[in-house]
């Protein structure tokens, strides 16, 4: 009788789920080793002392593009959880008295598109030259382009930048349009934007992420057969020769075989922190060097939220804050009392070293900017808040950053039985939930049969 090979996927996010789960049903035996207590890795909740109520380490929104993500989803039987819209509707809040939206028609987006914008509230200039900016999406930039670049010289300057394009880089790519490469944008825009209606859609958890991933992996994977242990931070990875012989966590030594897989799911900087300085042994880390970009999320309950008086009109989940700084967007977990809301800021680097209440000062500051000074502002001062602070948020898509980002399967020059997943890796997308699954697809996709 010959046993199963075996693989051990280190890592319990999105892209490690979806390795475990694939490598499962690829007939390997997998054991999988997440360092925290659950697994979802960068999209959890956690539970807040006084209410015992779930909240989210940041807003996560998908898009209906995210195929691979669904999947992952269903495979954990939670698809249900998030509000699967049919069609994009964004609203844009540009002060206390003005706002607008941006709602695309049923129809294939690359038809619905003009006909959106022409009806968003901007001037009929501006309009046209955002139609043309969005015409020329499907050509593409230079490597070495930012996306301001591309919107310099593609003419996008005034209201197409603010209000169309700043936006939708920061929710993409979580960094100004200056940061960012504008390859990578304009794929990921191709993908959700140059299909069906429902590709474009924003699909927003109804629930908190940890009852969507961390609650039911332990049973979903012990179904698919896979050995989950949490709490298993890897320490070390010994290597003799062009494999990598054990695995450490703490105090104990797994063995590995030369015919074993290890997987790692691992974000860029754990994986360089446990392997960087041995490069020799694993070949190309360039990876170490993407640059890490914060997100930082303000929840707010107006109230006691069940028996709002006051709170910011609802204009549906996701409104951008058009030119607003530090904080850009305005988002609401679909069926949730009216008074609670989260304001995110996505790659601002101004909250550094920021205190909680000094964060909480700023986030009621640019709430009396767009809502004007009413009386929901006034109820302001009594608002109960919760900040969450994520450093390493995502990685920065920057331009030439791909030159960093070894595809995902073996590390060039690396050990023979050592591969590499996660949003960083080479998967065409910048860092999001959807990119963590491709890069597993395509880990799995270069695996012998
Ligand atoms: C606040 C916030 C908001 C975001 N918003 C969005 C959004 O709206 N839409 C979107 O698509 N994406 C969003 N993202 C990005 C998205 O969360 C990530 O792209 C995605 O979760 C990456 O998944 P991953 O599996 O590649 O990596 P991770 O989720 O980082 O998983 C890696 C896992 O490895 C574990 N690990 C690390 N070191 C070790 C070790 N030594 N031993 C064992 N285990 C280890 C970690 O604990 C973690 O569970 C957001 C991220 C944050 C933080």
């Amino acid at each position: 009788m010959t046993s199963r090979r075996r693989a051990f996927v280190l890592g319990g996010g999105v892209a490690g789920l979806a390795a475990a789960f694939g490598l499962a049903d690829r007939g390997y035996d997998v054991s999988l080793f997440e360092s925290r207590k659950q697994c979802g890795g960068r999209a959890f909740s956690s539970e807040e002392r006084e209410t015992g109520r779930r909240l989210d380490n940041g807003f996560h929104v998908m898009l209906g593009c995210y195929h691979g993500m669904r999947a992952l989803l269903r495979r954990l039987g939670t698809e249900q959880g998030a509000q699967q819209d049919r069609r994009l509707v964004m609203a844009y809040r540009f002060g206390p008295n003005r706002c607008a939206s941006l709602k695309l028609p049923r129809l294939p987006v690359p038809l619905a598109m003009p006909w959106a914008l022409l009806r968003l509230g901007i001037p009929l200039g501006a309009r046209m030259r955002a139609f043309r900016g969005m015409a020329s999406v499907m050509f593409g930039a230079p490597k070495q382009w930012t996306f301001a670049d591309w919107l310099q010289r593609r003419g996008q300057h005034g209201q197409p930048d603010q209000v169309m394009w700043r936006p939708l880089c920061r929710a993409v790519m979580n960094v100004e349009p200056e940061d960012a490469s504008a390859s990578d944008f304009l794929a990921a825009l191709r993908e959700a934007f140059m299909g069906r209606a429902s590709s474009a859609a924003f699909w927003i958890p109804t629930q908190p992420w940890s009852e969507l991933l961390g609650d039911p992996a332990p049973r979903a994977l012990a179904d698919a057969g896979v050995t989950l242990r949490t709490g298993a931070r890897v320490t070390g990875l010994q290597v003799a020769g062009k494999h990598v012989t054990a695995i450490q966590l703490g105090d104990e030594r797994i063995e590995v075989g030369g015919e074993d897989l290890v997987v790692s799911a691992m974000p860029w900087f754990a994986l360089h922190k446990l392997i960087g300085g041995e490069q020799s042994k694993f070949g190309e880390c360039a990876f170490g060097s993407l640059d890490s970009a914060p997100i930082v999320s303000a929840y707010f309950t107006m109230g006691d939220a069940e028996n709002i008086v006051e709170a910011p009109p609802d204009e549906g989940p996701v409104v951008a804050l058009v030119g607003g700084q530090p904080f850009h967007f305005l988002l609401r977990t679909p069926g949730d009392p009216v008074g609670r809301f989260a304001l995110l800021s996505g790659g601002d680097r101004s909250f550094d070293g920021k205190t909680v209440a000094e964060i909480e000062a700023v986030a009621k500051q640019q709430l009396r900017t767009f809502y004007g000074d009413g009386a929901f502002v006034d109820a302001l001062e009594h608002a109960h808040v919760r900040i969450r602070k994520e450093q390493h948020a995502t990685f920065v898509a920057a331009p030439n950053s791909d030159a960093l980002r070894p595809l995902p399967g073996r590390l060039h020059g690396g050990p023979d039985n050592f591969l590499v997943c996660g949003d960083w890796t080479a998967t065409g997308l910048p860092a999001t939930l959807e990119g963590g699954v491709r890069s597993a697809e395509k880990l799995l996709a270069g695996l012998p049969s």
